[in-house]
């Protein structure tokens, strides 16, 4: 080899797996780099005065030759082409050579030789892999919808279609808050550059219970949970969807709900029922237990032979009747003592994924359902399932009210009442029965043929126990409107 630079170079241009040649005017190798000569499988030696036009396809020569002459004319400065190379045990080598001029005495021609197979290797890779998560889009039973970190959806699988109503070419490209019903359609965006910023998650990896918007501008619960992924330095979100309306995992859901809200209705009842049963037995019982030993004095004072027995009988009568008082007053200390499980939570999330599920199976009934979500309020310390179950319960309740209403309009509202946050459910139905109006939260009061009655004065239990108040009113308008409030969690310490 002439000058090919000094000898760090030398040894940077072995070193590299690009081959680098240097060719003669006459077409022959006057120097190679050992990375060519590990693509081709010969020695330097055996490759030094060949002509290069030996080792290559014979079909590929053509094209080459006449990019040459334009290179020699000046028209051009460089070119590429791909073309194959026979390796010295004759294996067909894909290789992308790139050629410029030289032009010293020895050296007319310089060209660089990449080998092409792990390039095509990458290239099958990635066909092999977009065809498979084409099968897997096809495939998933849940919606799967992807979008970038500016929020705008790169893949809509067909449930995604079918659940939202669009298909996937009206809506990739486009913001995914038009998938959602306000206010998260206007706060989408804030909601990415939030976890952008600060990294905090509030569903990616969560899952949580929220509301979908079709392209109807209907609007239906679903479970959505996210992933996230980091393609290249850039992040993608993986949401999957669930429609609760449409399956069976929504009917089990709301099964478990209604089972847990019948749960509380049973305890409290017990609670009520312990407590009453306690004092109105309690005064018998004790009766019982002084006529017992009044009967034992009397047998005793006459001296009546053989007594002895009847005295026993007696006692052990009284040792139940104490007994009975025991029972019941365990009882009444077992339901009263029933710990809550508290946590901070924000009342938006827990209204709006209770509302979601007492809306399951609504659906079709006409409703238009109006969220208004106070924004930066406090969080409460509230059971959780506690809370949702007032909430299904008075959503549920005005559900049933507007069934004859021509207008059917639910509005649900959080705010901010200073140190307390307070929840309005408002219906368009034929507001509150005026018999009833002031005893609503009384057990066992109910217009309904198949009412229990009991909803709403457990709703008055649970809001209570959390230190918050319950109330009821017909609007201006003639509907119900219920509303309920929640002391603010204090301030975490430290
Ligand atoms: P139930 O639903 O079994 O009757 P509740 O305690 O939940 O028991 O409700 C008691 C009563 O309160 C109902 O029967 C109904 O008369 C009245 N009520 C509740 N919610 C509404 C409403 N949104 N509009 C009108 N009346 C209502």
């Amino acid at each position: 080899m002439k000058e090919p630079g000094d000898e760090p170079l030398r040894a940077l241009l072995d070193e590299t797996a690009i081959g680098i040649k240097w060719i003669t005017p006459d077409g022959r190798v006057a120097e190679v780099n050992r990375g060519l000569c590990r693509l081709l499988g010969y020695s330097r030696e055996e490759l030094l005065g060949r002509r290069y036009d030996e080792i290559t396809h014979p079909d590929d020569l053509e094209q080459d030759a006449a990019l040459f002459a334009q290179l020699l004319d000046g028209r051009i400065r460089s070119y590429a082409i791909d073309k194959r190379y026979f390796s010295k045990t004759g294996e067909l080598l894909y290789v992308r050579v790139t050629s410029a001029l030289a032009r010293t005495p020895e050296v007319l021609r310089l060209a660089i030789v990449e080998d092409m197979r792990a390039r095509r290797d990458a290239e099958s890779i990635r066909r092999e892999g977009e065809v498979r998560f084409q099968s897997i889009l096809q495939a998933v039973p849940d919606g799967m919808v992807i979008i970038d970190e500016a929020g705008l959806i790169q893949s809509f699988s067909p449930s995604a279609e079918r659940l939202f109503g669009y298909v996937a070419s009206e809506v990739i490209g486009k913001n995914v808050s038009i998938l959602m019903p306000s206010p998260h359609r206007e706060l989408h965006d804030s909601y990415i550059e939030r976890y952008l910023a600060t990294g905090e998650r509030r569903i990616i990896g969560i899952g949580r219970v929220v509301s979908g918007a079709r392209k109807d501008g209907s609007v239906f619960p679903m479970e959505l949970s996210v992933g996230e992924a980091r393609i290249e330095g850039r992040r993608i979100f993986t949401g999957f969807i669930r429609n609760l309306t449409e399956r069976q995992e929504a009917e089990r859901r709301l099964d478990h709900l209604q089972r847990e809200l019948m749960h509380v209705a049973r305890l409290s009842e017990m609670g009520q029922m312990g407590s009453t049963l306690a004092h109105e037995l309690n005064q018998p019982l004790t009766a019982i237990t002084n006529y017992l030993n009044a009967g034992r004095r009397l047998l005793e004072s006459q001296g009546v032979a053989g007594t002895e027995r009847i005295i026993e009988t007696m006692d052990k009568a009284g040792a139940q009747a104490q007994r009975a008082g025991e029972i019941i007053r365990h009882l009444r200390r077992f339901v009263e003592k029933r710990e809550a499980d508290r946590r901070e939570e924000d009342v938006n999330k827990v209204v709006e994924e209770a509302s979601a599920l007492a809306l399951v199976g609504v659906k079709g009934s006409g409703i238009v359902v109006r969220t208004r979500f106070g924004r930066d309020l406090p969080a409460v310390l509230i059971d959780k399932v506690q809370i949702q179950q007032v909430i299904v319960n008075l959503v549920r309740n005005a559900v049933d009210a507007m069934a004859r209403s021509p207008e059917k309009v639910l509005t649900i509202a959080t705010s901010d009442a200073g140190g307390v946050v307070s929840v309005r459910v408002a219906d368009t139905g034929p507001g509150l029965d005026p018999t009833i109006a002031d005893k609503l939260f009384k057990p066992f009061v109910t217009t309904k043929e198949e009412g229990m009655g009991i909803g709403l004065s457990i709703c008055r239990q649970i809001v209570e126990a959390h230190g918050g108040r319950i109330m009821a009113e017909t609007s201006e308008r003639g509907g119900a409107v219920f509303a309920f409030t929640l002391p603010a969690a204090p301030p975490a310490a430290g």
